[in-house]
């Protein structure tokens, strides 16, 4: 059994990342724990990962991209003393102190001791993008197919675009878009939109945006980038094709909630609930970046979660151990 931890932080995006610089200065000691890159969503280093030119993060002038921008989150979290290890976390058990994170596989069942046991808890662990499915999709994404506007959008200039999906995410997105493209088609299973009135007024009102009804796409055409899709009308059957130079995929985001589903308090979307800064329901446990953020979901927001869940952890446990001296002294 390894000696019990000041700090563990689930998830190596920008938001754990930094709540690691932050802990490691600290001196105490984090170690971060994240999955390795899978289908199921475990994507080390965070959605930044996925991006190509990152030209919003402040601090750099020219384009960054996300790979080396968390190449260099990871290296500095490193300078400090951070421990990183790559290892899915298969369990946590936060009913009682210090808390229990069992990793590989093990379960309590199969492992009554656990991995690593920990005083603190930063969580760390995202939210992805859902994508369609389809073949081609992962293959271009990053070359054609975005999941964020924001950050992508761009790069698009004078492009014809698409957008799926119907709820807010996706209009507001295509509204991004129009600021950049030619024209920007939003494609969507139904002949209604999810999305608020007011997103749908002005959407209706843009003269860039038009809109494929009950349509989806069934394939994504490019070889290096997208170059266009394939789309079925659900209710006639015929398929047809449409010409672009981009496709954004909004059809919602998942936080990755699951290991701490009915020990954390969560919203109806499953997004980690927090209180005071990054505090959960459990005390010692703290929440950062897009698994307790469904509105901003940017990198330098999420950096900036980390910071304050790394803060709260420390006063926390500065504050733990205080009271703990003074009912030693009282004994
Ligand atoms: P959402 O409301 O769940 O909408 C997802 C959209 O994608 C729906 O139109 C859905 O179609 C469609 N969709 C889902 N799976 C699909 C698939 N496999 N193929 C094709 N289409 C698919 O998600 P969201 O737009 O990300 O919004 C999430 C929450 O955040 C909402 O509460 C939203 O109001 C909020 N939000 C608010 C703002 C804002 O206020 N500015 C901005 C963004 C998000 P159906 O409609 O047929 O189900």
């Amino acid at each position: 059994m390894s000696n019990i931890r000041d700090v563990i932080i689930v998830g190596s995006g920008p938001a754990g990342l930094t709540a690691a610089i932050y802990t490691a200065r600290a001196n105490l000691a984090p170690l971060v724990i994240e999955g390795e890159p899978s289908s199921t969503g475990d994507q080390p280093g965070g959605q930044l990962m996925l991006t190509s030119d990152v030209e919003n993060y402040p601090g750099f002038v020219d384009a960054v991209m996300g790979p080396d921008l968390m190449g260099t989150f990871r290296a500095q979290a490193a300078r400090f003393g951070a421990d990183i290890l790559t290892n899915k976390v298969s369990r946590v058990d936060l009913s009682s102190r210090p808390f229990s994170v069992w990793t590989d596989g093990n379960t309590p069942a199969s492992s009554p001791e656990p991995t690593f046991q920990t005083r603190s808890l930063i969580v760390a662990t995202g939210a992805r993008a859902l994508l369609l499915g389809l073949p081609a999709e992962q293959r271009l994404l990053g070359r054609g197919v975005s999941t964020c506007a924001t950050c992508d959008g761009f790069f698009f200039k004078e492009r014809h675009l698409g957008v799926v999906g119907g709820g807010d995410s996706a209009i507001e997105e295509a509204l991004f878009l129009t600021k950049f493209a030619k024209t920007v088609t939003v494609i969507h299973r139904r002949k209604e939109l999810r999305a608020s009135k007011i997103m749908q007024d002005r959407a209706f009102r843009n003269p860039k945006l038009d809109f494929r009804w009950d349509s989806v796409v069934t394939e994504i055409h490019g070889e290096g980038s997208v170059t266009g899709v394939r789309l079925r009308d659900v209710i006639t059957g015929e398929e047809s094709a449409l010409e672009l130079g981009g496709l954004f995929v909004a059809i919602g985001h998942a936080p990755n909630t699951d290991l701490f589903r009915g020990q954390l308090d969560m919203d109806q979307n499953g997004y980690i609930s927090t209180h005071d800064g990054s505090k959960t329901s459990v005390e010692g446990v703290f929440a950062s970046g897009d698994v307790q953020d469904s509105v901003y979901r940017q990198a330098v927001t999420a950096a900036g979660s980390g910071c304050m869940a790394a803060i709260d952890a420390e006063r926390w446990l500065e504050a733990a151990e205080h009271a703990a001296a003074q009912a030693r002294s009282h004994a």
